[in-house]
């Protein structure tokens, strides 16, 4: 009897930052190109793909207990293959293993061949040679199901700050042809993209492996002059490499948006030593008015980092002295969380929980203050949003979604138009430290 070829069903679990969701897009990807389909649900899947983070010990937990429901899941259905990718899986696949039982497949991030070498063992590639053929000459094309798009334009770090996983599990800093990246969004833009993010680690290190003085301002000039598409954003800056010429560059293009993701981590220059972040505080103040005379309406946000061992209060008082002065748009923060395999794990963890929460929250009121003053300050104006979603679940709220160019979060009323993916002028009507609601205004155009 001739074998049944039900096609496979996949389900892919993410958490992390925006690169693994674009990496769960390229291994939607290949399976997709190996014939498999989307399942409903993990239960109904063939294969389930967790992809997973560990730049704090929670996200790893996460991670295990997923593992763990998964692992119970498939004694019920042994034929249902398990693979782990993401920053917990270090090269030492037997180290991982041992870490994380209970998966077939393990590979490391952005590592497809190793992906597919494990799947070919299991369920071998189809064979049909136009499948294939077709997904390596695209290989690398994001999908997209919105008018925002995430481009990935480097992997790896080569920074080890003390505190960070991210070198030892995604490896040396390597950035994508600039040709591929132009190509990948000029048919994102073709698809319907209206808004590219560029995405790396290091993103403003672009292009130093090249070693023939290609960067990110070049890559910017060229992606920019690309047709249709409206705006341009980059994640994430390391401040020791923000150059005037790229400074420059974001101030002179119209479709750049004014809004920098510029990590701090601390305000202290004894804890930014510890950590090996490469400059003091105020090289960081410095840096940030240079870039705000060459771009005065830019926003920066920041990640900053609570209770790294040694951290006095007074030196955390200097953090929250530094938020004054720059008043971020948003802060992104996290307690210190000792990573095994990283310097900084062989310090002793020496603030108390109680006291990094107790920081976490001072922080967080600190930051929602200035926020909400900045977002009083944009009450009764108009801005220019960009619509990048529809909020299906309430229907008497709220409908669209979308960001002002500064990327700060506005909702908007109820309107007749299908407005996803439309450049739209919004009055603000009411305010809070983390979004804004307003009504459109004016015609469409
Ligand atoms: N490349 C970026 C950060 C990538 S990791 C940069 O240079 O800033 C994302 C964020 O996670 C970091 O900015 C940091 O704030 C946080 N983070 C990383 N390792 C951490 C750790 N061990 N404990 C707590 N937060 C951590
Ligand atoms: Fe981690 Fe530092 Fe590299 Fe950012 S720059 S990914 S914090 S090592």
């Amino acid at each position: 009897m001739p074998e049944t070829t039900t096609p496979k069903r996949y389900w892919i679990w993410t958490v992390g930052c925006q690169m693994n969701k674009v990496d769960s897009d390229r291994v939607a990807e290949t399976m997709q190109a190996r014939g498999y389909l989307p399942a409903g649900s993990e239960e109904d899947a063939d294969i389930v793909v967790l992809n997973s983070c560990a730049v704090r010990e929670s996200a790893e937990r996460r991670v295990s207990g997923k593992l763990g429901n998964l692992a119970e899941l498939k004694r019920e259905r042994p034929e249902m293959v398990l693979a782990l990718t993401g920053c917990s899986v270090s090269p030492d696949f037997d180290a991982t293993r041992k870490r994380f039982k209970g998966a077939d497949i393990y590979f490391q991030p952005t590592r497809l061949d190793q992906f597919t070498e494990q799947l070919d063992q299991v369920w071998p590639a189809p064979t049909v040679p136009g499948i294939l053929a077709c997904w390596q000459e695209q290989s690398g094309v994001t999908q997209s199901t919105g008018p925002s798009a995430f481009v990935p334009i480097s992997n790896g770090c080569d920074k080890f700050c003390t505190y960070c996983i991210v070198p030892y599990r995604r490896g040396r800093e390597k950035s994508r042809p600039v040709y591929e990246i132009v190509d990948e969004c000029g048919s994102l833009v073709k698809r319907g993209v209206k808004e590219i993010t560029l995405l790396g680690q290091r993103v403003n290190a672009y292009g130093r492996d090249f070693k023939d003085g290609t960067d990110l301002a070049d890559l910017l000039v060229l992606v920019h002059n690309i047709p249709g598409l409206v705006r341009l954003r980059f994640l994430t800056s390391y401040p020791k490499d923000m150059s005037d010429k790229l400074i420059d560059t974001i101030a002179m293009l119209d479709k750049v948006c004014e809004h920098i993701h510029l990590p701090v981590q601390s305000g202290s220059n004894q804890v930014l030593e510890n950590m090996r972040r490469g400059y003091t505080r105020e090289e960081y103040l410095e840096l940030i008015g240079r870039i705000r005379r060459a771009a005065p309406a830019i926003a920066i946000s920041t990640d900053i980092i609570v209770g790294f061992p040694g951290e006095t209060e007074e030196q955390f008082q200097e953090t929250l002295a530094l938020m004054e002065e720059v008043r971020f748009s948003t802060v992104y923060q996290a307690a210190y969380s000792p990573r095994p395999g990283t310097l900084a794990y062989r310090w002793d963890d020496d603030v108390s929980r109680d006291v990094k929460k107790d920081r976490f929250k001072r922080l967080d009121l600190v930051q929602n203050r200035i926020s909400l003053e900045q977002h009083q300050a944009l009450k009764d104006a108009t801005v220019e949003i960009l619509v990048e979603s529809e909020q299906n679940e309430r229907k008497d709220a709220a409908q669209w979604r979308g960001r002002t160019r500064q990327n700060r979060l506005v909702f908007l009323e109820r309107a007749e138009e299908n407005l996803l993916g439309q450049t739209i002028q919004v009055r603000i009507e009411k305010v809070s430290p983390w979004a804004m609601q307003g009504t459109l205004e004016g015609a469409l155009v």
